[in-house]
């Protein structure tokens, strides 16, 4: 059976200074009025135990929005590799996030390991923490997003006004628990009082529903190619990239060189990129083979709902909700076109 302990609020205070004297500690904190964020630990920080969701997926401590790869020097013929991959805990990951960079661990791990995202996961420890609010734009409950069970070093779940129950998930977060003394073991009751924290939390996301069992999501997509609902929506689309940027399951990234002013010092580096920009799919010759909104905007869909499904088993959207949020135009809710699509094809599934 997992091991479990119980934590009581009086004890985080000293574990967060421990922590955060061996290595970065982030945690979710307010950022702005009815916005959450991921900051770094300080003492006079409010660590935001109710946040719904942090604007920016904890995707970018892993595989940040620009990191060098490669400096190099042509007067003295040198190109070093660069790896950047600090000690750090993210403390607070809901259950969707840490979904979400799991998915992201097996895309890197395959085929030729991505060694820069390798050393920084291997020098991360995650706590995850069991939601306590829902965002009104998420639907992770509905598309078993809601339940994960790897991927984290302690699993921490509220069970009382000042008491968690943690979950532990590999010796390295035993260890750490460890540090303000002996935590004490877990009850039968404790672990109850978790249980029903979780369904709590799994029922606030009813409001956000799919009309369907969601594995069926793929199939749905199968027959839609031709569908007039991407036209619709796809000619409000402002290619801005907003709902790539902001989502914790997409990865693709550009490679880019700058050099300085006189080209014998430079590096070179990877920025995120976005399926839904005009440039992402424009390659040599100028061609582009996404040229149109519309090839755009139903890519990807068919990249969160069937594309990362045919090579992992689940779907390549979290339903965090952050690119609802995100989007001007008000077309970027992946829980709304999936109903729409299902609607389209006479419910049957
Ligand atoms: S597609 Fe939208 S709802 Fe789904 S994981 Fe990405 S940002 Fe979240
Ligand atoms: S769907 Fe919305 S967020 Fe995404 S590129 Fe178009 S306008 Fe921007």
């Amino acid at each position: 059976m997992t091991t479990t302990y119980t934590v009581f609020q009086e004890q985080l205070p000293e574990l967060f200074r421990q922590w955060s004297r061996e290595c970065a500690l982030y945690v979710p904190a307010r950022a702005a009025e009815g916005f959450y964020d991921f900051r770094p630990w300080h003492e006079h920080l409010e660590v935001a135990w109710e946040y719904d969701v942090a604007y920016n997926s904890p995707k970018r401590y892993l595989l940040p929005p620009r990191e060098t790869l490669i400096r190099y020097d042509l007067a003295a013929y040198t190109a070093e590799p660069v790896f950047e991959a600090p000690a750090q805990i993210l403390f607070g990951v809901h259950p969707y996030d840490l979904k979400a960079l799991n998915q992201l661990d097996q895309i890197m791990e395959g085929g030729s390991p991505d060694q820069n995202y390798m050393r920084r996961r291997e020098a991360t420890l995650i706590m995850a923490l069991d939601p306590l609010t829902v965002s009104p734009t998420a639907f992770w409950g509905s598309i078993g997003a809601d339940k994960v069970n790897h991927g984290y070093d302690l699993y921490w779940t509220k069970i009382g006004p000042a008491s968690f129950l943690v979950q532990v998930g590999s010796a390295r977060g035993e260890e750490l628990l460890r540090r303000a003394g002996e935590p004490m073991k877990a009850t039968a009751a404790d672990r109850e009082a978790a249980r029903r924290a979780k369904l709590r939390a799994l029922s606030l996301t009813r409001a956000n529903a799919l009309k369907y069992n969601w594995e069926e999501t793929p199939r749905i997509l199968g027959r839609s190619w031709d569908s007039p609902i991407w036209r619709k929506y796809a000619v409000m689309c402002l290619a801005c990239g907003s709902c790539n940027l902001v989502c914790p399951t997409c990865y693709c990234f550009d490679i880019r060189e700058e050099a300085d002013d006189r080209l014998e010092k430079g590096e070179r580096f990877r920025a995120w990129d976005g399926c839904m920009l005009e440039s992402f799919a424009r390659v040599a010759g100028n061609h582009n083979f996404r040229p149109k909104a519309l090839d755009r905007y139903r890519h990807r869909y068919f990249r969160k709902g069937k594309y990362i499904y045919d090579k992992l088993g689940e779907l390549g959207c979290v339903g965090c909700g952050r690119c609802v949020r995100a989007c001007t135009a008000g077309i970027a809710n992946p829980l709304a076109v999936f109903n729409e699509l299902w609607e389209e094809s006479g419910n049957e599934y």
